[in-house]
């Protein structure tokens, strides 16, 4: 059996499992530890991209073990050079969610998982701006983002919309009606999940697209290709900037880290969007 699907380690072989955004139903549970107890060493582990780690199975038993995957649609190939398992946050389970993130991640791994690249390209998705999936720190992060705008008439000055800003961006006037400070304001969607008479409200809704982060050490924060985008654009931007690394990496460019510094991100937003500046809209009307 070759790479990516097994590796061979003393003599036996593992198999990581793709678990798009970490969500697995009860067939596929089972699965894993039939395929575990039967064919492994009865052990699985849980890795911190959301993959499912099989160990200790032997060469005799790496078909039957594929196979099982394949019946409960699953399978292996978060190795390599190639687009690794797309790692998501709960999304709409959570209250602080402004995008449907689970779906789109669904949506990438149906049209990039697995792709062959010149290195591993690590996505992350997060529902909002402070997300639990550490998207600033992968090669490809993907951030939920809200515009918020106060009602004046509806406000009642309540302040649950203060006391829920984690950058103190709303504040009270002396009418005591909400206003938001634009410069502090993160477009989180918090205040607008908190008001309980939907005095705040979104009015654009998108995703920031970061590109070339890295958590390992030195962590860098990826830089941003794309900001409020359309959640339907998010998908062929990143088939566009998969397509550009494939197309331009140089050899020693095995992450898009080294690669967006040689490149620089304003060459790269225009030569992808069309544009030096991170807008999302504008490439939408150029480019679809
Ligand atoms: S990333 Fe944001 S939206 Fe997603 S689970 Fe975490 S807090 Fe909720
Ligand atoms: S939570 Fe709603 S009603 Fe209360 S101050 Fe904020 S915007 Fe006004």
């Amino acid at each position: 059996m070759k790479r990516p699907y097994v590796m061979k380690q003393d003599g036996k072989y593992e198999i990581k499992v793709r678990i798009c955004a970490g969500m697995l139903d009860g067939s596929q549970f089972a699965a894993l530890r039939e395929i575990a107890d039967n064919f492994g060493s009865g052990k699985i582990h849980l890795t911190v991209r959301q993959e499912v780690l099989l160990f200790d199975i032997e060469e005799s038993h790496v078909d039957e073990a594929l196979k099982k995957l394949e019946e409960v649609g699953l399978r292996g190939g978060s190795a390599g050079p190639r687009v690794r398992n797309i790692v998501c946050c709960v999304g709409e389970r959570c209250k602080n969610c402004v995008q449907n993130v689970t779906g789109l991640a669904e949506d990438l791994d149906k049209k990039y998982g697995e792709l062959e690249l010149p290195g591993a390209v690590k996505i992350a998705i997060g529902g909002c701006p402070f997300p639990c999936t550490r998207p600033y720190f992968n090669d490809i992060g993907i951030i939920g983002r809200a515009y918020p705008i106060v009602d004046v008439e509806k406000c009642d000055g309540c302040g649950k919309c203060v006391e829920s800003c984690l950058m103190n961006a709303i504040t009270l006037d002396e009418n005591m009606k909400a206003v938001i400070n634009r410069k502090k304001c993160k477009m989180c969607g918090r205040g607008i999940n908190t008001c309980p008479i939907s005095a705040i409200y979104a009015e654009e809704k998108g995703f920031t697209v970061l590109v070339g982060g890295r958590g390992t050490w030195p962590a860098f924060k990826g830089e941003t290709l794309a900001e409020m985008l359309e959640p339907e654009d998010v998908v062929p931007l990143v088939g566009k900037l998969l397509d550009y690394y494939k197309q331009n990496a140089l050899p020693q460019e095995k992450r898009l880290r080294p690669f967006v510094k040689r490149i620089g991100i304003e060459k790269m937003r225009k030569e992808i969007l069309g544009t030096e500046k991170p807008v999302g809209q504008r490439w939408r009307e150029a480019k679809l």
